[in-house]
């Protein structure tokens, strides 16, 4: 049985003083021993919480390349030397602000596992493209382009997060996450083999406490990843429970 994950990506926030969070929510982890727990916060903000806490630390993006004239970003061996485990990779934003390709976000998750750390991949469709009908292909032809062929399960999570669902406080159906996670599992199986069936796929999109349960008991849901109501331990430990 694949464990269920629980992942906070703090974007953009968050400050030294915003790492009192962590205590509560390692607190809350360690009371849910069968739910993993995971936080990715800014760049800035990896090296003092890894110091901080036992709760895996994850960035937000980790580039391609081991070293050299690219500035302004940030290496796997550089974020695992701070103390990141897990780092996503591909999210909807990046995606949209920074341009980036599937061919880069698959070298990005080939990166982060070569590193020895766990590749967080993000993919979804638009609002246009789910009202076109055309929400399951988008998501299969991000998989086929972003995947890196061998990955194993234990360092491979799929994040599905519409990106019409990101920070709107709009989900999809119970019905069409479910349906879209079965797609991605059977595309992972094409993929992957039968690694796929280890493969952790998780929800993200305006998770919060109450919708997370529901979220969470669908079949191939095998986890969240939490933006907003990742800020707060508050907000976060309930959807950590409901796991
Ligand atoms: P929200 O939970 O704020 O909608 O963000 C989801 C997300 O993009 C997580 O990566």
């Amino acid at each position: 049985a694949r464990r269920k994950l629980v992942a906070g990506n703090w974007k953009m926030n968050g400050d030294m003083a915003a790492l009192a969070e962590l205590d509560a929510i390692a607190a809350a982890a360690a009371l849910h021993p069968h739910v993993d727990v995971a936080i990715c916060p800014p760049f800035t903000l990896i090296a003092p919480a890894a110091a901080r806490t036992a709760l895996p630390i994850g960035a937000q993006d980790c580039h391609a390349r081991a070293s050299g004239a690219h500035t302004g970003c940030v290496s796997a061996a550089m974020l695992v030397e701070a103390g990141a485990r897990l780092a996503i990779v591909g999210h909807s934003e990046r995606r949209a602000d920074q341009h980036e390709s599937d061919a880069e976000v698959r070298a990005k998750a080939e990166a982060v596992m070569a590193a020895g750390m766990i590749a967080i991949l993000c993919v979804g469709e638009t609002e246009a493209e789910r009202d076109a009908g055309r929400a399951e292909d988008v998501v299969a032809a991000q998989l086929a382009g972003s995947v890196p062929p061998g990955a194993k399960a234990d360092a491979l999570v799929i994040a599905y997060e519409p990106v019409w669902a990101i920070g709107t406080g709009r989900t999809p159906t119970p019905g069409d996450v479910a349906a879209m996670h079965a797609g991605i599992r059977t595309r992972l199986r094409a993929l992957l083999g039968p690694e796929a069936d280890g493969v952790r796929i998780l929800y993200g999109g305006s998770v919060k406490p109450a919708n997370a349960a529901e979220l969470l008991g669908l079949p191939d849901v095998d986890g969240a990843l939490v933006g907003g109501a990742s800020l707060k331990a508050a907000d976060f430990v309930p959807i950590i429970a409901a796991a």
